[in-house]
């Protein structure tokens, strides 16, 4: 099929909600295809519909990351059904050409969707792997969430939107996560306990 335009952030359909499949179509078979053509032309992780301008509630993620095989997974009406624990994840996003940040996110997720050929699976992934963190920001696409609404630091965000020639952050998009937040405290306080016991030695 063909490489598609991806919008960048400051475009206004990122922040549309998608809207069920109701069949899994050829139309949606082709979209797939594009997803995942377009995904690997810009040699990302994961890509979103409403990435390439289709409101449909699909997405898709290879965390081969370049290594042979390719290992697409195709989610179309995912929904997230259980998530934990916490973990802090450097991400970018292809609609966020250059600027990265560290963002909170749930280490474990368990995700049921349809294949591209319309079969129901079930996939968890633990430990902050790439394709836990990789699930929910695809996830948040189809929601019109962004990467940058989970930034720790805001102004680190800022900063790297304004280097990249990018918009200026959505501060009312913004999320508030006090459970995240207080883990990733957590996490975050005792990295440097961990520091400070090297630096006395
Ligand atoms: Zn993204």
């Amino acid at each position: 099929m063909s490489v598609r335009k991806v919008l960048t952030f400051g475009d206004k359909f990122l922040r549309e909600k998608a809207k069920d499949v109701h069949k899994v179509s050829r139309k949606i078979q082709d979209l797939v295809t594009d997803l995942l053509d377009t995904m690997y032309a810009q040699n990302g992780v994961g890509l979103a519909a409403p990435q390439i301008g289709e409101g449909y509630r699909v997405f898709v993620i290879d965390v081969s990351v370049g290594e042979e095989p390719l290992n697409p997974i195709v989610f179309i009406n995912p929904k997230i059904i259980k998530k934990s624990g916490a973990t802090i994840s450097r991400e970018g996003c292809l609609s966020f050409p250059q600027a990265f940040t560290d963002v909170r996110r749930y280490s474990d997720v368990m995700v049921k969707a349809m294949d591209r050929k319309g079969r129901s699976f079930v996939l968890e992934a633990h430990d902050g792997t790439l394709l836990a963190r990789a699930i929910q920001h695809e996830y948040d696409h189809l929601d019109g969430i962004l990467f940058v609404d989970h930034a720790i630091n805001r102004f680190e965000a800022e900063e790297e939107l304004t280097k990249n020639n990018l918009p200026a952050l959505e501060i009312d998009k913004m999320l508030d996560e006090p459970e995240l937040e207080e883990k990733i405290n957590d996490l975050l306080e005792s990295a440097d306990t961990e520091e400070e016991i090297e630096d006395a030695k």
